[in-house]
């Protein structure tokens, strides 16, 4: 028999939920996606968890799974052919530590963390000699940590990929705000659109930072908040950049190389901001300058193309969750995926289509747990 089943929110957890859902023939898929504010499209794009001194046991986990799980999940949805490198490629990540002392901090780290992670590839510290062979316009004097694991991902274009996908199988888009409720005496889930109301057998909230606008109305509390992060994309016009590893300076900024001179640098970390969207020119133009004092001046002062805002969302002890919410059966949710969520995404997008289908999880709930963030309030008073 059919089940009707709908996703709310299409950033890289839902349309991954959505591609792997929409090849199954027993379920009849509709996604909802609103999109202003999506974090996946705003993303700088790096997928490279390995190399960090965060101790959270279960992140690192979710994000070490997740970076292995990428080129997997990738071949799947490309079935067989070339994974288009405009939207992830295994680049190589480069770590850079003002102090000498650090960087061997971070390669034993490394080197620790390899042996349950061979993805990372190889592991090496690099002279400025050698990092100036990848990326010519390295102007510093300090080596650095070099992984040839890290990959790039543009986050816009890994959703089209998915939802194209999602759609060629047989899933509708519908580009709209919708309201989420209940039905009385039901089992069912309603799904309200400008234009009309659908019923659903089971429903993912992939909503992020906007999962407390869904769920509120319904009496309950969520323990999730927006992030503002803005970046730059510069042209370096007369550069081959498509092969340049990312590059992650001491500091907020990171510097992600596209194909064709593109060049991401951010993000920003804005707590105080709550869903404001405004770019602040100024804010950014002083991020790059910051961002890329290790570089040359042809970096330094690339022509600014574009500016990108997006919302990232967190929990108040920083931890992601997932699974299925209390004392909704059949509705399942994801949020708090942070500043790590692009590498995250596809991952809890499968661990969520595993639920719907009644399958195990690849993920431990219990080790991200829902129910420490979204808790009925009548209940929670009893
Ligand atoms: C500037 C920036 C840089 C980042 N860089 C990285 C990085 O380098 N590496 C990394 O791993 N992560 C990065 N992140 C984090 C990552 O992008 C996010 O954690 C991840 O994309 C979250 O994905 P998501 O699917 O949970 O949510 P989103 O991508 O935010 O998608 C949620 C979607 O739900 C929709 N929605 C919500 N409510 C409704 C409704 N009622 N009706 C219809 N639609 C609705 C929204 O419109 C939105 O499109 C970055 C984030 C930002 C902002």
């Amino acid at each position: 028999m059919t089940k009707k089943v709908a996703i709310i929110g299409a950033g890289v957890v839902g349309a991954s939920a959505a591609y792997l859902l929409s090849k199954e023939d027993d379920i009849d898929l509709t996604v909802y996606d609103e999109g202003t504010g999506q974090g996946t499209s705003a993303a700088a794009g790096i997928i490279s968890p390995w190399l960090s001194r965060r101790r959270n046991k279960k992140w690192y986990h979710m994000v070490r799974e997740g970076a292995a799980y990428y080129p997997v999940f990738l071949s799947d949805v490309m079935e067989g052919e070339a994974i288009p490198s405009s939207v992830y490629k295994q680049v190589g990540t480069l770590l850079f530590k003002k102090k000498e002392a650090y960087i061997h901090e971070m390669f034993a780290i490394g080197e620790k963390r390899k042996i349950d992670a061979p993805e990372i590839g190889e592991l090496a510290i690099l002279s400025p000699d050698e990092i100036r062979e990848k990326v010519p316009l390295y102007s510093g004097e300090n080596s650095a940590v070099w992984a040839s694991g890290g990959a790039r991902v543009d986050g816009g274009k890994l959703v089209e990929l998915l939802l194209s996908k999602a759609e060629k199988n047989g899933a509708k888009v519908v580009r709209q705000h919708v309201a989420f409720n209940t039905v009385k005496g039901s089992h069912q889930y309603a799904i309200q659109t400008e234009q009309s109301t659908e019923q659903f057998e089971s429903v993912i909230l992939t909503a992020s930072a906007w999962l407390p606008d869904i769920l509120t109305p319904l009496d309950y509390a969520v323990d999730v908040r927006p992030q503002k992060g803005q970046l730059a994309e510069v042209k370096l016009a007369e550069f081959d950049t498509q092969d340049w590893p990312v590059m992650m300076p001491e500091g907020e900024s990171d510097i992600i190389p596209f194909e064709d001179g593109r060049v991401i640098i951010g993000a920003t970390h804005e707590d105080d901001k709550g869903f404001n969207l405004t770019i602040d020119e100024d804010m950014l133009d002083d991020m790059v300058q910051k961002g890329t004092t290790i570089f040359t001046e042809e970096l330094r002062s690339a022509p600014i193309t574009q500016y990108r805002s997006g919302t990232r969302a967190y929990t108040s002890d920083y931890a992601p969750f997932f699974g299925e919410v209390p004392e909704l059966p059949n509705v399942y949710a994801a949020s708090g995926l942070g500043s790590t969520g692009l590498t995250a995404g596809p991952l809890v997008g499968k661990c969520l289509a595993e639920s719907v289908l009644g399958l195990p999880s690849t993920l431990n709930e219990a080790d991200y747990p829902i129910w420490n963030y979204v808790k009925k309030k009548s209940r929670d008073n009893c």
